[in-house]
């Protein structure tokens, strides 16, 4: 590192102390650590911090930037369609071509009876969307009473108070007083940590009857909808089993429920389909979706509509009263028309399916014969570790030791981004990645494993 990138460095470091506040970050543990990673540019699959080191990018950004860094193209449409007309609202009896466009596109490439399509700046928006959605369905049935929202512990919808109310993540329950009234939430299909005693069969038919227990207990007139992930990703990569999936949509179907499938990480080819739910061969009434639409080059999210309820709201007719200034932003719809072009160009949904899952697949689960990894599993290109003290009866290391935040750290400081979820060490790499970015992956992630484990032998 030279001094001048030194001092740049430096220069960051502190204003970013003192003017940045961070989401999801301990500011003190971090003044205390010295200060931030800045990233300063990318391409392909490496991002290159202001000391210039090169990282692969094991978590596309946040499970975004499905095409990689420095894709041309999307440079292009943003930047013609800024030159064109960089703004323009789709209220008010108005719209602009992009917003038309990637809606009649997103409708054609849905599974199933998808004709419309509602614009968000978010996924945590595109969720805050569905339970208006919801809730004005049921209103215009004549049912205003089915207004309760069942969604999972551990789940991850979202930041924004309805986002994080669906979300089942106990910290954010706690400090923000939260969920609002309105949802509750049931136990998820998380067979390592709940269901080690039972096959994947039985774990997965028995998480799914909780739904059933949940909507008898409120009473099925009481309950409006049911929303998942088709995996849970922030939650750690929550591949549930074959048999769950299947069940709930039989429930939903049962007691009249609607059925939301938030596929803001699991759409646009992450598992091998264009939407996850053709994988797991759920049928949702609504799906939700963002990031990987644009790539992450530009934010953007959305709510798939199903008939069933689009036809419900546009029929009865009244004034859907929701709406955001950027819905539908017309540099970002551009963008995500590019992105999904380039997708349908390059086969980049079928090259993923045939190529690139299996060989990750079988790279991924040779690091469960690491000594601290009591499971290494993958869906699509999704893929979690969990690290144990004891292969024999998956005891965790000491909760203090901060296991996996080790294992991140000696990953980002030997070139590789992998997440940490608690002792769970996740990754979700660009859609782009080719044999040998998988092997590097796989390779430092053995690495990092080993300076973990020696790590915590010393203390
Ligand atoms: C990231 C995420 C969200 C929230 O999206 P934002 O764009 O961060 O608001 C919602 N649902 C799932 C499944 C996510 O992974």
């Amino acid at each position: 590192m030279s001094a001048a990138s030194q001092q740049k460095t430096d220069y960051w470091q502190s204003h970013d102390r003192q003017h940045h506040l961070h989401p999801f970050t301990d500011h003190k543990e971090l003044a205390e650590k010295g200060g931030s990673r800045i990233i300063t540019r990318a391409d392909g699959v490496y991002i290159y911090d202001s000391e210039g080191q090169e990282i692969l990018d094991g978590m596309a950004g946040l499970w975004c930037v499905n095409l990689g860094y420095g894709r041309r193209e999307l440079v292009d449409a943003a930047t013609l369609q800024m030159m064109e007309l960089p703004y323009y609202n789709n209220f008010f009896q108005c719209t602009h071509p992009p917003a038309i466009e990637l809606s009649a596109l997103l409708s054609e490439l849905s599974p199933g009876n998808f004709k419309q399509v509602f614009f968000t700046g978010s996924g945590s928006e595109a969720n805050d969307t569905q339970i208006r959605l919801i809730r004005r369905y049921w209103d215009l049935m004549d049912q205003p009473d089915k207004m309760t929202i069942i969604a999972r512990n551990n789940a991850y919808h979202g930041s924004t108070i309805a986002g994080a109310s669906l979300s089942g993540m106990s910290a954010m329950h706690e400090q923000m007083r939260l969920p609002v009234p309105g949802i509750v939430h049931i136990e998820q299909p998380h067979q390592f940590e709940l269901g080690a005693d039972l096959s994947a069969e039985e774990f997965g038919l028995r998480q799914a009857r909780l739904l059933e227990e949940k909507i008898l207990e409120l009473g099925a007139d009481k309950v409006a909808a049911f929303i998942g992930e088709p995996v849970q990703g922030a939650g750690g990569v929550i591949i549930p089993p074959d048999s769950y999936w299947p069940e709930i949509q039989r429930i939903c179907e049962e007691y009249d429920i609607l059925l939301v499938a938030d596929e803001v990480i699991t759409a646009f080819g992450r598992l091998g389909e264009w939407f996850g739910s053709t994988h797991f061969g759920i049928k949702p009434d609504l799906i939700s979706f963002a990031k990987g639409v644009t790539s992450g080059y530009l934010p953007l999210g959305g709510a798939l509509v199903s008939d069933r309820v689009s036809e419900v709201i546009v029929s009865k007719g009244g004034e859907f009263a929701h709406g955001f200034t950027y819905s539908g932003h017309p540099a970002a719809c551009a963008v995500a028309l590019a992105s999904i072009r380039i997708m349908q160009k390059e086969h980049i949904v079928e090259r993923v399916k045939k190529q690139t899952i299996p060989y990750f697949h079988e790279r991924w689960v040779t690091l469960g014969e690491h000594p601290i990894v009591g499971e290494a599993r993958s869906v699509g290109l999704m893929a979690a570790l969990e690290i144990v003290k004891d292969k024999s009866n998956r005891e965790r290391f000491h909760k203090d030791l901060g296991a996996g935040t080790r294992c991140r750290d000696f990953c980002v400081n030997n070139g590789l981004v992998m997440r940490a979820v608690g002792d769970t060490m996740i990754v979700s790499p660009p859609l782009v990645v080719e044999k040998h970015h998988i092997d590097e992956l796989v390779e430092k992630a053995w690495r990092c494993l080993d300076l973990t484990a020696a790590s915590l032998r010393t203390g």
